[in-house]
């Protein structure tokens, strides 16, 4: 087929699903009939198997799962999280269908024990052995179903993986494994949500490694990506459940510490400047002993109802006034001076 036989058939298809022809919606069903991403077709194939509705919201997410690459992350766990459900109801009907083969096998199996069991002529006998023919047929009708069962609860399960993988590296930094900077965005917005609702403290810590690059310089890069790995699990063994840890960039990384007063997040801090200083970094290919690491930690206090940038902006404040006195200490926004809260409010 060519092109527009594909776009065609795209249409003639959104047309008998009643999908909106909305460019969007268009771009799915194109590539599904050309075949381009196999998922794509994949995911569609299941949901069509199924007779599943094309609704709205479903187009919507499926444009989003296989075509948005810069969607909100939210949108996109969520959008998985739809499919994932959906999934999960694939599942258990193709484990309810198996459980209806296999009780019906053994129903046909008792009632030929029982027709065997009779005393009888000549005419029973005839019946028997149409009943066993019959009996082989449905037998064989029975295997050939579960095999397909199996096959489709199979491919069933293997998306199923296959997204948990997505999902999770879409969430994960790739070089420390902790959670990346959209996951941090996505818990503090949230976090700050939860504190306008319960009135709990929602305390920010934000954290940069002093002196990096002369680390980098002196003892190499991949050294370097070693030490930043060291201290991911540092940071996330600093914490506990509801808190979040995450590489914000570079050597830079963050905690969410929601329902936490600023008091308790610059205690929080203060034990992670000391578990990192406290640390003898040893090369572990050449053995070689490495200089001491410290970090410089800003704490600060979400003020309800300010745009969430303004918190992250104000405990960057704190850290970089941590950096001026001497790096290797945490500063919380109740230590700036008077001069230094108003540059951190762009005053
Ligand atoms: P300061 O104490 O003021 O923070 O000094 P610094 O040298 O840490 O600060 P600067 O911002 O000048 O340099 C940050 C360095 O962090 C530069 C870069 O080489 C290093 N860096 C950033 N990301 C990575 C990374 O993924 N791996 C490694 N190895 N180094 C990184
Ligand atoms: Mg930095
Ligand atoms: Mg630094």
């Amino acid at each position: 087929m060519n092109v527009a036989e594909h776009a065609d058939a795209a249409i003639e298809r959104m047309r008998a699903l009643g999908v909106s022809p909305t460019p969007e919606n268009f771009m799915v069903w194109y590539h599904y009939h050309a075949g381009t991403y196999p998922d794509l077709r994949h995911t569609l194939d299941i949901l069509l198997r199924n007779r599943q509705a094309f609704t709205e919201t479903r187009c919507a997410e499926i444009h989003a799962k296989f075509f948005a690459a810069e969607a909100e992350p939210e949108g996109a766990i969520e959008a998985s999280e739809h499919l994932g459900e959906q999934i999960d109801r694939v599942l258990s009907f193709l484990k309810e269908a198996e459980g209806d083969t296999s009780a019906f096998g053994k129903a046909l199996a008792i009632g030929h024990r029982r027709i065997e069991q009779a005393t009888g002529a000549e005419e029973l006998k005839r019946t028997i052995s149409g009943i066993l023919s019959a009996t082989r047929q449905m037998e064989s009708r029975n295997a050939t179903l579960e095999k397909q069962l199996t096959a489709s609860s199979q491919e069933v399960d293997k998306l199923r993986i296959d997204l948990e993988a997505m999902r999770h590296e879409a969430q994960t930094d790739a070089l420390t494994g902790i959670a990346n900077r959209k996951v941090f965005d996505a818990s503090l917005r949230t976090a700050a949500d939860e504190s306008m609702e319960t009135g709990d403290e929602l305390s920010l810590l934000m954290i940069d490694i002093d002196h990096f690059k002369k680390f980098n310089d002196t003892y190499g890069h991949q050294t370097g990506d070693q030490v930043l790995k060291v201290l991911a699990q540092v940071l996330v063994g600093s914490v506990k459940g509801q808190d979040t840890a995450a590489r914000y960039g570079g050597e830079e990384f963050g905690i969410v510490l929601p329902a936490t007063p600023l008091r308790a997040a610059k205690i929080v801090g203060e034990t992670i400047r000391r578990k990192v200083v406290g640390k003898t970094l040893i090369n572990r290919k050449t053995g070689e002993k490495l200089g001491k690491l410290s970090v410089s930690i800003g704490a600060g206090r979400y003020e309800a109802g300010e745009p969430i940038g303004k918190l992250v902006a104000r405990a960057d404040a704190c850290l970089y006034a941590a950096k001026r006195r001497g790096r290797d200490q945490v500063v919380g926004q109740d230590d700036l001076t008077v001069e230094e809260a108003l540059a951190a409010e762009g005053v």
